[in-house]
């Protein structure tokens, strides 16, 4: 018999997760054909999460949990949700509904039957988002499929179905700043993308704040993007090449017997601009370099606290 592990990432999920409960046990009662696992992984919840998740796991012996001893965010969730996965197939589903567990079936169905090694998932609309969330949430991916030779896709989910063999190059991925929706382009394989509406939480509240996501969404360019460096050298040449040409005008100027004492605005114009740009590319570099610095100290991913 094929089994599935379920992966769930819960942070502050007290309200949810029941609910998630409920309907997971009518797939899992539905595809009972495969066997079934869910891990849940306790973010460092502030409320009842863990307790929930223990009491579910002692009514129903396929429900297993990983705390951590802190908040270590979602990606560090997953990762550890991987690790600890059994299963053939494994998915990842958030805990608040918006990935609907009723698509499982069809999903697996997918790959059973088709040559693919994982079937994502896609949100063809954004409603019930703020609108200027998601303006920038299009420019980040138009960005990032500019800059980024790693295919990420816009309005991609978390949500999907891996083979084990995929959720194994995941897992060899060590780095310590984990952008999962480029982890996964970068490992390749084939995947089908599955399409649907956005659909709201069931209950609770988004754990991203505008601010967080546009973090976030400079961490996944420096993860698995250069080009903001090489821009740093491009500038500077073509900063060198207006100044040459302007050493040559002045000389030129001042053997032709021009003397000129005025171009004091213009001057200072220069240097605050070109002073600009300079403190500009070395914040870019010093991200690069704040990361680098992160990932050679080889601090863990997660910490567990308990686990069953
Ligand atoms: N989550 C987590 N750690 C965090 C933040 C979120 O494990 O630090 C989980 C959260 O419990 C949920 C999933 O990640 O299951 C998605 O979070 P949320 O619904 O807040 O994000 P959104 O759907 O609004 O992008
Ligand atoms: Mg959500």
């Amino acid at each position: 018999m094929d089994s599935i592990s379920i992966v769930v990432p819960c942070y502050n999920e007290e309200q949810v997760l029941p609910l998630f409960y409920e309907e997971m046990k009518h797939v899992m009662d539905k595809m009972n054909y495969v066997e079934f696992e869910i891990i849940f992984v306790d973010d460092g919840s502030k409320d009842k999460t863990l307790s929930i998740a223990k009491d579910l796991s002692n009514r129903d012996k396929r429900i297993r949990y990983v705390s951590f001893s802190r908040n270590f965010g979602k990606e560090a969730a997953i990762f550890a949700g991987l690790e600890n996965s059994n299963g053939d197939y494994v998915a990842m589903m958030d805990a608040d509904l918006q990935d609907p567990p009723a698509l499982l079936e069809k999903m697996f169905q997918c790959l059973k039957e088709e040559e693919y090694d994982s079937v994502a998932t896609r949100r063809v609309t954004r409603e019930g988002e703020p609108k200027i969330r998601s303006f920038f949430a299009r420019r980040f991916y138009k960005l990032m499929h500019k800059i980024s030779k790693t295919d990420i896709v816009d309005g991609a989910r978390d949500y999907r179905l891996m083979k084990r063999q995929m959720v194994n190059a995941i897992i060899s991925m060590k780095e310590y700043n984990r952008f999962t929706k480029g982890i996964f382009g970068w490992v390749g394989f084939k995947t089908k993308w599955m399409e649907y509406q956005n659909i709201e939480r069931a209950a609770g509240e988004t754990k991203w704040s505008f601010w967080k996501l546009l973090l976030y969404s400079i961490d996944g360019i420096v993860a698995f993007s250069t080009i903001p460096l090489a821009i740093a050298s491009y500038v500077g040449v073509l900063l060198c090449g207006v100044s040459f040409i302007s050493i040559i005008a002045i000389l030129i100027r001042h053997f032709m017997g021009v003397v000129s004492a005025y171009g004091w605005s213009s001057l200072i114009c220069v240097v605050l601009f070109i002073s600009g740009i300079q403190l500009f590319f070395m914040g870019v570099i010093g991200q690069y370099l704040a990361k680098t610095y992160l990932e050679v100290k080889k601090r863990p991913i997660y910490i567990v606290r308990e686990k069953i």
